[in-house]
């Protein structure tokens, strides 16, 4: 994919202006998954997400540059601080609570949510939620009650290919080595 240095200026697609192309696009994400828990919450479904809650928080999830580029936007110190011990995400603290909230990966901003996806083999619609909030039949829900996650992951992709060169993605740990 050959994307123009004009296209990236206008688009603020450099390496300088990732991060802050990445808080809009995380923006969005925000936005449309409180919608979808708004809307659960109407059809009498609460998640169990809360803060504290960090079993999903596990130790082999990965990031893209961009992604790592808000975290050091936001959280320009944070190398200096001691990765979380192995077993859980680096970025965890020692009471359950994510240390880069603000700056959290796309991947952890719809955590929780019930979860739809096209198999690209099967060619059919897979869903899956967090094992505890599995009281909700997902099967049972609406497209719009659940999250479709293809089309954000493009989008990422997209923004990091256009930055990058590349969607290159790295274990969390690996943050405090690049
Ligand atoms: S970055 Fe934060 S929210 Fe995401 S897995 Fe790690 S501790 Fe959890
Ligand atoms: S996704 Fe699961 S483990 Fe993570 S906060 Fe929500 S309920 Fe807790």
């Amino acid at each position: 994919m050959h994307i123009s240095e004009e296209y990236k200026q206008s688009h603020g697609m450099t390496p300088e202006k990732i991060a802050d192309t990445m808080l809009d696009f995380y923006a969005r994400v925000d936005s449309a998954c409180e919608g979808i828990v708004k809307t659960l919450a109407q059809q009498g479904h609460t998640l169990k997400c809360m803060a504290g809650c960090c079993q999903c928080c596990i130790d082999d999830l990965s990031i893209t540059k961009a992604e790592a580029a808000v975290i050091e936007k936001l959280f320009p110190a944070f190398r200096s601080l001691n990765p979380h011990p192995s077993g859980a995400c680096p970025f965890l603290d020692d009471h359950g609570l994510c240390r880069i909230y603000a700056a959290r990966p796309y991947i952890c901003r719809t955590h929780g949510l019930p979860m739809r996806w096209l198999d690209e083999t099967s060619q059919t619609e897979e869903r899956d939620i967090c094992f505890l909030n599995d009281d909700i039949d997902i099967l049972s829900l609406e497209p719009t009650s659940c999250w479709t996650s293809q089309t954000a992951e493009i989008q990422l992709s997209i923004l990091n290919i256009a930055t990058f060169g590349d969607a290159e993605r790295i274990p969390m740990r690996s943050f405090w080595e690049i």
